[in-house]
C-alpha cells in the first residue's frame, strides 16, 4: 500500500498504484480517523497498519459509494473495529444490502459497475448536509445513483470518490479515458454525474482526491477542463456549459 501525506489532515492510501490503483484516505479528526473507502478485498491490514502508524484508531468509515472497489474490505474492517461508525448515503445503502433496482422517480440509467452486497450494516444513513466531525457530505450522483462526496471544512480538500478521476487523464466520472476506462465503464447517469461535477466545482475545493488517480493540489484549472470535455462529450449546447 502506497501512503502519501497531503496537508495536515489527509492520507492517501493506494492499493496497486502502478498498474490499477485504487485509493481509500485517512483524513484526521481530533478524535483518530475518519475512513474514507475502503479498496479491494484484503484491504483492511494494510489500511489499520497505516492508521497506527500515522497515531491515531479509525472512529468512522465512510463510504463514497457501493461499488465493490471502494466497500470490499468493509466487512473485514468492521470486524476489526466493531465500534467504529459505518456511513454511506441513504440512496446507496440500499445497494450495500443487495438492492439492483432503480426507483421510478430516478434517471433510468443501467446500474454499471460491480456493486457488491456486504453484510456490514451502516450506523447511520446520510444525507446532503451531514456533517461527519470535519467532513460535510455533499451529494454527487451520476456514478451511481447515491454517490456523495466530503468537504473538509476546516481546509477545503475534497475527497470525491469516483465523480471524478485523475487516472488517465482528469476526467468528470462518465467520461472514457482509454488509459483508464473503469471509471466511465461503471458510471450509471453521465448527465447527471456532470451536474454534480459543476455542484462540486462550485465549492471551490483546495485539493481534489479521488477514487483512481493522484491527488490534485489547486486543482480548478483542470476541473474546468475536464467539465468542458464532459460537457462536449454529452453534446451540450455551449452556452449551457460555461
Ligand atoms: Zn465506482
Amino acid at each position: 500500500m502506497k501512503i502519501t501525506t497531503f496537508g495536515d489532515n489527509l492520507i492517501q492510501l493506494t492499493r496497486f498504484p502502478v498498474l490499477f490503483p485504487v485509493n481509500c484516505y485517512l483524513v484526521r479528526e481530533d478524535d483518530g480517523f475518519t475512513l474514507i473507502d475502503t479498496a479491494l478485498p484484503g484491504s483492511a491490514p494494510a489500511i489499520l497498519a497505516a492508521a497506527q502508524a500515522h497515531g491515531g484508531p479509525i472512529r468512522r468509515i465512510v463510504l463514497t459509494h457501493a461499488h465493490m472497489d471502494h466497500v470490499a474490505s468493509l466487512d473485514a474492517l468492521h470486524a476489526a473495529l466493531p465500534d467504529a461508525e459505518v456511513l454511506i448515503s441513504a440512496r446507496d445503502a440500499r445497494f450495500l444490502r443487495g438492492e439492483r433496482s432503480l426507483d421510478d422517480s430516478e434517471m433510468q440509467g443501467k446500474l454499471r459497475g460491480s456493486y457488491q452486497t456486504c453484510a456490514t450494516r451502516p450506523t447511520r444513513e446520510l444525507a446532503p448536509g451531514d456533517r461527519i466531525a470535519s467532513l460535510e457530505v455533499i451529494a454527487a450522483p451520476g456514478h451511481t445513483p447515491g454517490h456523495i462526496a466530503f468537504f473538509d471544512t476546516r481546509d477545503h480538500a475534497l475527497i470525491a470518490g469516483d465523480a471524478f478521476q485523475t487516472r488517465g487523464g482528469v476526467a468528470v466520472s462518465g467520461t472514457l479515458r482509454p488509459l483508464f476506462p473503469f471509471v466511465a465503464i461503471a458510471t450509471w447517469h453521465a448527465p447527471t454525474a456532470l451536474a454534480s461535477a459543476r455542484a462540486l466545482r462550485a465549492l471551490e475545493p483546495s485539493c481534489l482526491a479521488i477514487g483512481h488517480g493522484v491527488v490534485l493540489t489547486a486543482p480548478l484549472p483542470a476541473i474546468d477542463l475536464a467539465i468542458a470535455d464532459a460537457a462536449r462529450h454529452l453534446n451540450e449546447d455551449p452556452a449551457h456549459a460555461a
